[in-house]
């Protein structure tokens, strides 16, 4: 089976390559057929005017299987995905029951292989994420995991998470750290400042991210481990990060949409669909988002899609649960705010989105996510950058609704999900 992906933007941050060119796919692997004659293609996709880039990778999804299926199952979470343009996804370890023993790895990961993309299952990395005991980390690994995370909360026990640094250094993996000291958020609805009055709700300051951001780095500058901090939202967590890279320490971050679009002003009344945690936080973190992505402190952009039911996101924040979905939002949002407004390059912004996340997770190199380079798997994304429509909610193919950007007028539609060679969302012209 050959497809041929003609005159569309070539972007592969993995070597720089950023040209117009047609890109051809032989037997689920990209091919190195240039020169080709049309004619020899099974199938043929125009991507004039149009982004081709390596398979989105996203480094934070909750799919909520198993036990949570009211609210999104590996088969929906997946449907977003691809709706999305993801063809790798790693999925938090926070489900009933929680991802700290093999059986569960081995369930999400044999589900998530009849999806047609890459879904990673992250470990946990105490039992039952209550923070006293280590998960059997080695195991998981056996049994698939290539990650561990405690999202959802941080271990608060400084020596358990030292411990788990150190293993999951020998087994050569990262570390995703949600950054939250629990008890500092008293209650703590939505961001602790000036909006929170107004609304007269509780707030959650930056320093319940901000101390566990310094502990965790200093940790990982202990042990050597490899820490990755989950959906940065303040502005001193990426002055110590950017600080920490530069004293050489193995350390990455990630940003969500939501942060780098929104801030608390934008909250318009007391409504479960902004409550997310962290929370929108101020202008001057929300532009220091922007700088930690723009000059690489951050290296990846995240949904942390969380799907609720209706009930559990409808009506006011002091009842609602936290988070948003988001991989059906996060092209639209990544290309109105950053290519358009903030004039980031593409080839940064397919950094961002693929070849970023794929290093980090350290699946560039054996499995070839985030690349285009001739014999790699094909996972391809292709987007037009300059189609404007209105995201609407009631279209999403994920199980959750729950978002603050419904209505929005947005730029930049995914057209083409393709995993291992195989089209799993667009339309031929052959
Ligand atoms: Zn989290």
């Amino acid at each position: 089976m050959r497809i041929l992906i003609k005159n569309g933007r070539v972007l592969d941050p993995s070597c720089g390559r950023d040209e117009i060119a047609n890109l051809w796919i032989a037997d689920g692997q990209i091919a190195d057929d240039q020169g080709v004659e049309e004619a020899v293609a099974d199938k043929v996709i125009d991507a004039t005017g149009c982004w081709v880039m390596p398979g989105l990778v996203d480094l934070h999804v909750h799919l909520r299987d198993p036990g949570l299926t009211y609210k999104e199952t590996v088969e929906t979470g997946c449907k977003a995905a691809i709706a999305g343009g993801y063809t790798t996804i790693f999925a938090m370890p926070n489900t009933k029951p929680v991802a700290d023993s093999e059986d569960v790895i081995r369930y999400v990961e044999e589900k998530g292989d009849k999806t047609g993309i890459h879904v990673h299952q992250v470990g946990a990395i105490t039992k039952g994420m209550e923070g006293k005991e280590l998960a059997p980390l080695k195991q998981l690994s056996s049994a698939g995991a290539i990650a561990f995370s405690e999202d959802g909360k941080s271990v608060m026990d400084s020596g358990i998470y030292r411990e788990a640094m150190i293993q999951t250094r020998q087994l050569g993996m990262p570390i995703f750290a949600h950054c939250e000291d629990k008890p500092l958020v008293q209650g703590g609805v939505m961001n602790m400042d000036e909006k929170a009055k107004e609304l007269s709700l509780p707030g959650i300051s930056n320093a319940v991210e901000d101390i566990i951001v310094a502990r965790d780095l200093l940790l990982a500058k202990e042990t050597g481990a490899q820490l990755h901090l989950c959906h940065c939202s303040t502005k001193d967590s990426v002055r110590m990060l950017r600080l920490a890279k530069r004293e050489g320490l193995a350390v990455s971050g990630e940003a969500c949409p939501h942060h780098f679009v929104l801030t608390s002003e934008d909250i318009p009344a007391d409504d479960g669909n902004y409550k997310m945690n962290p929370p929108l936080r101020r202008e001057a973190d929300r532009a220091a988002i922007v700088e930690g992505l723009r000059d690489g402190t951050l290296g990846a952009i995240a949904t942390d899609h969380a799907p609720h039911s209706d009930e559990e996101k409808n009506g006011s924040m002091l009842q609602a649960a936290f988070g948003i979905v988001g991989l059906e939002t996060v092209v639209p949002l990544t290309i109105t705010k950053l290519y358009r407004e903030e004039k980031f390059p593409a080839l940064r912004i397919a950094e961002l989105l693929s070849t970023g996340p794929a290093k980090i997770a350290g699946i560039l190199e054996g499995e070839g996510a985030g690349t285009l380079q001739p014999g790699t798997t094909a996972d391809v994304t292709i987007l037009d950058p300059e189609a404007k429509y209105r995201v609407d909610a009631s279209k999403f193919a994920s199980m959750g609704h729950n978002t603050p950007f419904h209505g929005m007028n947005v730029y930049g539609e995914v057209k083409y999900t393709i995993c291992d060679g195989n089209i799993l969302k667009g339309e031929l012209i052959k």
